[in-house]
């Protein structure tokens, strides 16, 4: 943290460049290979003339690129000379499935059978190479809508040698792709020059808001793995990215040397329909840590007001529109909850000592999708909490029941909504 000024600061000062080791490593993927939305680009010369324009800008930028693989986006087998290119330029292939499935709307055997037959394929094209089908990328980077498929396909990659690459920086590179083409058909050389241009601004956003978000996470600059597909509009307007991002402080990086940072070693469960940033999913899991924290802690406070006989301070947690719910019926609102408990328990040694166990935390965060169209989780907004109570006294048997507990995180804090006791 204190060695980028110093080093900017000497830069300025003796008139070089920054060491290499100052400058940001940025992994550069390519997904959907050999060529993207092919409904826009049905002719064969076209398709040759469009791999032959990325692999000229990535070999400019003197660029090691991860190309990720669609079986379905080849026009029969004679198409396999295009991925080959993508080998004799240096580049790695990794596998990205054969029909390009969402996991979210697939069962675990579909998804499975057709992540599988992909690599086959391709460990079959990578063998002459004395290659090996490495690493998998989810088509849209949905990883799993359930808890038992991200286990189920986490399973099979382990199994199979193959690593999940992830995406730190999410972008909707590939909806320019149409305007893109509808711009050029037009001949505006306006209207093409302002779709470059808007293509140029969504990306250095994204650049930015991902790298924030990961540089926050880990308190220093996190290397990067751009997320961009083989289309028109990549081969037209990577070179001014490409040099914007060196301009920036970036270095192209291989998938090696980014991958062996140990950032990409935190674990995270992120389960949803949609498939964010790397970053967003580690974050949902600290964030959901944190809240949990949270909550036990303030049942325990909680517990510690009932015990000493402050039912106040033990009250201070429900809402003002607060829900009990209890055999003998509901309580509506903070107040009358108290009041219920003082109707009960009219002196502290009635009270005896409580203590609550959580059995099951549950945090409540959706997916919200960014202005640029990017899936990111939501804040955490509540979570429910089913714990156990226990109240012990000295001089005789102690009672123990359920509770379920939904809980708001708002300015003040957490709050409980609802209370269902029994
Ligand atoms: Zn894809």
């Amino acid at each position: 943290m204190i060695l980028k000024p110093f080093a900017l600061c000497l830069a300025f000062i003796i008139g070089t460049t920054l060491p290499a080791g100052a400058e940001r490593p940025i992994l550069v993927t390519v997904d959907d290979l050999p060529v993207a939305a092919g409904r826009f680009h049905p002719d064969t010369e076209e398709r040759k003339t469009l791999t032959r324009d990325l692999l000229e800008v990535l070999a400019r930028h003197e660029i090691q690129a991860v190309g990720l693989v669609t079986w379905h986006n080849l026009r029969g087998d004679e198409e396999i000379a295009l991925l080959e290119q993508w080998l004799e330029a240096g580049h790695e292939l990794g596998n990205h499935s054969s029909r390009h499935l969402s996991y979210s709307s697939t069962s675990i055997d579909e998804y499975v059978e057709d992540i599988e037959d992909a690599r086959a394929r391709l460990a079959a094209l990578l063998e002459p190479h004395d290659e090996q089908v490495r690493f998998f990328r989810f088509p849209m980077l949905r990883e799993g809508d359930t808890a038992e498929k991200l286990a189920a396909m986490r399973a099979y990659l382990q199994r199979s040698g193959q690593r999940n690459l992830p995406v730190t920086i999410d972008n909707q590179d590939w909806s320019f792709e149409e305007p893109w083409l509808e711009a050029l058909v037009s001949g505006d050389a306006e209207r093409i020059r302002a779709v470059g241009d808007d293509y140029q601004a969504a990306m250095h956003l994204s650049v930015r808001h991902h790298e924030r978000t990961g540089d926050r996470l880990f308190e220093r600059e996190t290397p990067q793995i751009l997320l961009l597909h083989a289309n028109a509009v990549g081969a037209a307007q990577w070179d001014r990215l490409f040099t914007w991002l060196r301009a920036t402080g970036h270095r192209f990086a291989t998938a090696d040397e980014v991958l062996a940072d140990p950032v990409f070693d935190e674990p995270h469960d992120y389960v949803g329909p949609r498939g964010p940033s790397l970053w967003d999913r580690i974050l949902v899991r600290r964030q959901t840590e944190e809240a949990k924290s949270e909550v036990e802690g303030l049942l325990q406070t909680q517990a510690a007001a009932w015990s000493r006989g402050d039912l106040d301070s033990f009250c201070s947690v429900y809402a003002d529109d607060a829900l009990f719910v209890s055999p003998s019926g509901l309580t509506q609102g903070r107040e009358e909850i108290l009041q219920r408990y003082r109707a009960k328990y009219k002196d502290r040694e009635g009270m005896g000592q409580l203590t609550l166990e959580v059995l099951q935390f549950e945090a409540v965060q959706g997916t919200e999708i960014s202005m640029l169209g990017d899936a990111r989780p939501s804040r955490i907004h509540g979570a429910s909490v089913a714990a156990r109570w226990r109240l012990t006294y000295p001089d005789r048997e102690g009672a123990e029941g359920l509770t379920l507990l939904v809980l708001r995180s708002g300015r003040d804090g957490w709050k409980i909504t609802q209370d269902a006791s029994m």
